[in-house]
């Protein structure tokens, strides 16, 4: 295969014989393209002459018309919150990706939210950890725990926070260069649902008022401004500097809930970059583990599959492309953009190419207190090399000239 020309692949396949997806493309190229605009693949296929909806299928090129590799029936792996429903509240707004968005992804569930400088999303607590990567903008993040100590701080793009299960927190919005900020939260159950949290006013409206007033100290008329229903998402005034809202209680959580994952120095490769952020170095995250990967155009995320459980991705920048493997010959090839998740369940083999002429950038979530993958390359390269040979029929040369160590990105 290496043998062969870009020119002399694209003819093959177009010819109808080759494995497209694994044809390697010049520098900032793609492998052979899929035009997308009808399901033909050489002599496979024929045209649609019914209904079509062209700008969606030029989004999903290997969908309509896929590689010669993908096979079988694999589940929905793909989901943009473009799809997701907005609720729209004053001064900001939430969308979800949940299992009733995406059926599969039952391990993790993701919410997109904005809200502008001095709007609050309301006081609340919820089963499930939170962990959120901040989008743009800025805002100030507040949480008490178990045992009355305090945490504030003011997180800007990059910083990533997590709110451990049931712990109870508020979101505000500060004054930046998009007037508030947005930000991706990631939650470790795929059965979530950002309209079921606690919500502090919710709570109250629903309490007997002498109860309040026994609990509060105070009599009735002091509750009577209570609101009827839940806040959610609300304006409220834009909070001072930083260390007013230190509130001390029985000190500070000993493990921060916020990290600045931007800040952290990334595992470089020719290809790309990669960090790798869990509870090892941001020990509040005990059940979600991050990896922020940046590939170059035509940059391959290596073939690989983790040994701890499915994972979620969030596509910042870009454009790529993954195929998953589902064993029995199973195998889909999906095509992202930025807004969109993408989903791997448990051990399935797969590999994240950057198809555009740009930076892709992806976020890779699993709900495991570290990160852990296999490297294709680093396991063959370790398996006594004639028992490797005589499974895949290679030249020794091959093995040899793999990496030494992991190299999760590779270049084009
Ligand atoms: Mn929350
Ligand atoms: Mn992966």
């Amino acid at each position: 295969m290496s043998k062969l020309s870009r020119r002399e692949i694209v003819a093959a396949a177009t010819a109808g014989g080759m494995l497209t997806g694994m044809a390697r493309g010049a520098a900032a190229g793609p492998t052979v393209q899929s035009s997308g605009k009808q399901p033909i693949r050489g002599q496979d296929g024929a045209d649609i002459i019914g209904p079509t909806n062209p700008s969606r299928q030029a989004e999903e090129p290997f969908t309509t018309a896929p590689p010669k590799t993908d096979h079988g029936t694999m589940p929905n792996l793909k989901w943009s919150f473009t799809d997701s429903h907005m609720r729209l509240e004053e001064g900001g707004w939430a969308r979800q990706t949940t299992t009733r968005e995406l059926p599969i992804s039952t391990a993790m569930a993701g919410v997109n939210m904005r809200l502008k400088a001095g709007v609050a999303r309301e006081m609340h607590w919820h089963k499930e950890a939170e962990w959120s990567y901040m989008l743009k903008g800025k805002a100030r993040i507040t949480a008490v725990d178990q045992q009355g100590r305090t945490f504030v701080d003011d997180v800007s793009e990059g910083d990533i926070w997590y709110f451990p299960s049931g712990i109870p927190h508020s979101i505000q919005g500060l004054d930046s260069d998009v007037d508030g900020c947005e930000f991706l939260l990631v939650f470790d159950d795929g059965h979530f649902s950002e309209d079921s949290t606690f919500l502090i006013t919710d709570w109250l409206a629903h309490t007997p008022k002498d109860v309040l007033a026994q609990n509060f100290n105070v009599p009735e008329s002091a509750l009577e401004h209570l609101p009827k229903e839940e806040l959610y998402i609300f304006p409220a005034p834009k909070p001072g500097p930083l260390a007013n809202d230190r509130m001390g209680g029985a000190g500070p959580v000993t493990e921060s809930f916020s990290y600045r994952m931007l800040e952290q120095p990334p595992i470089r490769t020719k290809g790309g970059t990669v960090r790798i952020t869990d509870s090892s170095i941001f020990p509040a995250a005990k059940t979600l583990a991050a990896a922020l990967v940046e590939l170059e155009p035509g940059g391959l995320r290596e073939l690989h599959w983790h040994t701890n459980g499915d994972e979620w991705q969030y596509y910042l920048e870009g454009q790529g492309r993954m195929t998953v493997f589902g064993s029995e010959s199973k195998a889909r090839t999906f095509d992202f953009q930025a807004g969109d998740v993408g989903y791997v369940p448990f051990a399935m083999g797969h590999y994240i190419q950057n198809t555009g002429s740009t930076p892709l950038r992806f976020l890779e979530m699993f709900r495991s207190p570290t990160y852990a993958d296999v490297s294709l390359n680093e396991w063959v390269k370790l398996t006594p090399h004639a028992l490797v040979r005589a499974h895949l029929k290679v030249d020794e040369s091959l093995l040899e000239g793999l990496p030494e160590g992991k190299k999760p990105v590779l270049p084009a």
